[in-house]
């Protein structure tokens, strides 16, 4: 139950997600007002903010604020404010995101090991042609990022068959399978990848990581799926080693710029395939139900996790 006294929670959000959020979260946090930026709140009034990409400076208006919750579990478009209040940004995290999450992995993975791409355009030329695959028992998937969807994508590919190996900034010893740990690490975990699956924050550490330098340590002929942030690639670098046939084919769920630009060209390449930002979308319902644990934890004296630590960007 939401507490009685009146919560007032301002929600910055683009146009298209705006009704799609707040009509849930009326309905499901009665006792709570909603306020955007078009309604001008009085700026004292408002406690806690439900933010995806507020204008920089903008949150500062808000002297009682008490948390911020970013929309979704990537919080780099919030940190980016130098103005950002001194107050906890916590993360939406919801039950339901990592079984999602592992769901679209699962699927780009087997689609890269059944050769789903070249089969299809076979297809369409109506050519029937002998398709071999390996077993994914043959095939190793490499993961960046072992946190929350990292762990839980690694059970689900181990599930299915494939080898699994894994690289997070620290160590992490009861892991049961080969883990890597930092940059020093990072060229031995990537030697042996067939599949490379990001799932890393974007932070200044990752930004621009997946290099052309870091795909050619890759095995000839892997590939590449991406559900983190875009700026994690650098595009020019994997769009050669795609042409170059170094990398077989990538799956690519987020971008640098959002909607991707009708005239890149990951969207015609025939060795790319491009999904809108979502392998794992924030649900208005789960959001709603996360806000709600949220608040009554900080109205009650506690403090609700998981906090982001800004030192390190995630
Ligand atoms: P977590 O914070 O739980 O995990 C992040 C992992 O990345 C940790 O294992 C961490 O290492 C590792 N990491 C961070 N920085 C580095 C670095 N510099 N070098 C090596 N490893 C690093 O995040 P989640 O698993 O919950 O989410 C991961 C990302 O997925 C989100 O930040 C978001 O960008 C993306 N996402 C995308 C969605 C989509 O629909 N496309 C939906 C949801 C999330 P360590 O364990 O040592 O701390």
């Amino acid at each position: 139950m939401m507490t009685h006294r009146a919560i007032s929670i301002l929600c910055v959000l683009p146009d298209q997600w705006r009704d799609y959020y707040l009509d849930t979260f009326r309905e499901s946090l009665p006792h709570a007002r909603f306020f955007t930026p078009d309604d001008a709140p009085v700026p004292e009034d408002i406690t806690y903010a439900f933010v995806l990409q507020p204008p920089h400076g903008y949150l500062a208006r808000f002297p009682n604020l008490k948390a911020i919750m970013p929309v979704g579990a990537g919080v780099e478009h919030v940190l980016a404010d130098d103005a950002l209040p001194d107050v906890p940004v916590i993360r939406m995290i919801q039950p339901d995101m990592a079984q999602r999450m592992s769901e679209y992995i699962v699927q780009h993975a087997l689609n890269h090991l059944r050769r789903l791409r070249q089969i299809q355009a076979a297809q369409a030329r109506s050519e029937w042609k002998l398709f071999v695959c390996p077993a994914a028992t043959e095939v190793t998937v490499g993961i960046l990022g072992l946190g929350r969807l990292g762990m839980h994508a690694a059970g689900y590919l181990s599930a299915v068959g494939f080898r699994v190996r894994g690289w997070a900034r620290t160590p992490k010893p009861d892991c049961d399978f080969p883990a890597f740990a930092g940059r020093s690490e990072l060229p031995a975990f990537l030697s042996e990848c067939d599949v490379l699956v990001s799932l890393l924050p974007f932070t200044p550490d990752t930004s621009g990581l997946i290099d052309e330098k870091f795909l050619s340590l890759l095995n000839p002929g892997a590939s590449i799926i991406n559900a983190s942030r875009g700026g994690i690639i650098r595009d020019e670098d994997l769009m050669a080693s795609l042409n170059s046939g170094h990398i077989s084919e990538a799956t690519l769920d987020a971008f640098a710029i959002e909607p991707l630009p009708a005239s890149h060209p990951y969207w015609s390449h025939p060795k790319v395939t491009v999904t809108p930002h979502c392998a794992s979308a924030a649900l208005a319902e789960a959001v709603a139900d996360r806000m709600q644990v949220i608040i009554e934890t900080i109205e009650s004296g506690g403090t609700p996790s998981p906090v982001v630590d800004r030192a390190s960007g995630y």
